[in-house]
C-alpha cells in the first residue's frame, strides 16, 4: 500500500495563482485517483508492500497501467514539493551557482524551462533535472518521469490541463509563469542536489 501525501501547504496559500478549487481537484481527486489504483492494482500481488519508487521502476517495461498510475502518484508527489508559498524568483544557494555555470543565468533558465512546458505537446511535465554534467531541463509526456533515467530530478511543474484549466483556462505559458515567479521551492531543489 502507499499513502497520499499531506500536501505540504495549507490548500488556500498558493493563492491566487494556484486555487483552492485546483488543489481540491488536483490534488484531491486526480492524484488520489493515481493513489487508489496503484494500491487497487498491487493489492495481492509481489509489489503489495513495495515503496512507490520501487513500484515504478519495477512496473516501467513490465505493467504499463500500474507503470501509469504509480509513476503519476509519484510525480505529482514531486509537483507539490516543488512549489512552496511565498516562492519563485531567482535561485539561491547551490543550485543558483549550478544555473548560471549551465544555463548562463536565472533569466536563460527561465526562459529554457518555460519553453520547455510550452512545447510539451499534450498532457506531459516539464523538468529539471542534475546530469552528469551539470543541469538540464527535460520534458516528459503523459505518465513518464525522469526517475527512471540516469538523471536526479530537482524540481518538476505538471503541464497537463487539469493543473491549470480552472486558474489560467488555455493559457499554459501564463501559469508557467506564475510557477516560475511566485511558487517554485527552490529550497526542495537545493535538497534534491544534496541527495
Ligand atoms: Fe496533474
Amino acid at each position: 500500500m502507499i499513502a497520499l501525501p499531506e500536501l505540504p501547504y495549507d490548500r488556500k496559500s498558493l493563492a491566487p495563482y494556484i486555487s483552492e478549487e485546483t488543489l481540491n481537484y488536483h490534488y484531491g481527486k486526480h492524484h488520489k485517483a493515481y493513489v487508489d489504483k496503484t494500491n487497487s492494482l498491487i493489492e495481492g500481488g509481489k509489489l503489495a508492500k513495495a515503496s512507490l519508487d520501487d513500484i515504478v521502476w519495477e512496473s516501467k517495461e513490465r505493467d504499463p497501467a500500474l507503470f501509469n498510475n504509480a509513476a503519476q502518484a509519484w510525480n505529482h508527489a514531486f509537483y507539490w514539493r516543488s512549489m512552496t508559498p511565498g516562492g519563485g524568483g531567482a535561485a539561491n544557494g547551490e543550485i543558483a551557482r549550478l544555473i548560471d555555470k549551465s544555463f548562463g543565468g536565472y533569466r536563460e533558465f527561465a526562459d529554457a524551462f518555460a519553453q520547455a512546458g510550452i512545447a510539451q505537446f499534450g498532457s506531459g511535465w516539464a523538468w529539471l533535472v542534475k546530469t552528469g554534467d551539470g543541469l538540464a531541463i527535460r520534458k516528459t509526456s503523459n505518465a513518464e518521469t525522469p526517475l527512471t533515467d540516469d538523471v536526479t530530478p530537482l524540481l518538476t511543474i505538471d503541464v497537463w490541463e487539469h493543473a491549470y484549466y480552472l486558474d489560467f483556462q488555455n493559457q499554459r505559458p501564463k501559469y508557467i509563469s506564475a510557477f516560475l515567479d511566485h511558487l517554485v521551492n527552490w529550497d526542495f531543489a537545493n535538497e534534491n542536489l544534496a541527495r
